[in-house]
């Protein structure tokens, strides 16, 4: 499939969603509408984000930061009550950890900013390229193409990749989009994976995009 389809694919993806999609990292990577998107609360947020669902993120980061309000706290918090209050997002122990390392190491090699190069966030702890990309786009404004597992799944699905890592499915997104398009794949697909191309419930019958789908089911 060329570029010319994943546009109309997009364009067609946001008549359809238009302004009810996941942007920027609402719904998407679990942070509260009414946050401001600056790059560490999308940091933190997306590293809570991992393994776990869009609802069980945003319980977790709300209580998170309605203890713990700066990075400094966090920082010098007890890994224990940080663990507590991300319960709800899973492995409150491991991103616990991750959470209170970044915040130091933000404090002591970055000056409290979060560095914006993907190779400077590579560094991080928990965050990998999908991390790196979602804080670049939705808190920096910087071209990126964010993959999670919707991203990964269905663009497999459509045929418009054929990729066993959501690192691979990333670079071949942006081999065949245009870069003014990067910022809405993440926004429609995830969307689009979460009230129709549901995982194992896709439901082709109302699909906007199954005449240009390789897994179309026509009985659904
Ligand atoms: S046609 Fe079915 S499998 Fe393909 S994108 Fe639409 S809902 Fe998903």
């Amino acid at each position: 499939m060329d570029k010319k389809d994943i546009s109309l694919i997009l364009d067609r993806l946001s008549e359809k969603y238009g302004g009810d999609a996941a942007y920027p990292g609402r719904s998407s990577e679990g942070l509260s509408p009414e946050w401001p998107f600056d790059p560490f609360h999308v940091l933190i947020s997306t590293i809570l984000s991992q393994r776990t669902k869009d609802d069980n993120t945003r319980k977790a980061s709300d209580r998170l930061f309605s203890v713990y309000g700066t990075m400094e706290e966090i920082a010098s918090a007890e890994t224990e009550k940080v663990a507590e209050l991300i319960r709800p997002a899973g492995f409150p122990n491991q991103k616990a950890g991750a959470i209170i390392e970044t915040c130091k190491i933000l404090l002591r090699d970055y000056g409290g900013k979060v560095p914006t190069q993907t190779e400077e966030l590579l560094k991080l702890p928990m965050v990998g390229r999908k991390t790196a990309a979602c804080v670049r786009a939705y808190a920096m404004s910087i071209p990126s193409v964010c993959v999670d597992t919707h991203v990964h799944r269905i663009t497999n699905l459509m045929g418009l990749v054929d990729t066993d890592t959501p690192e691979k499915t990333e670079e071949e997104l942006m081999r065949i989009t245009p870069k003014k398009r990067w910022m809405d794949i993440n926004r429609y697909f995830v969307r689009h994976g979460q009230v129709i191309c549901r995982p194992n419930r896709p439901n082709c019958g109302e699909c906007i995009v199954a005449d240009m789908c390789d897994s179309r089911k026509d009985d659904a």
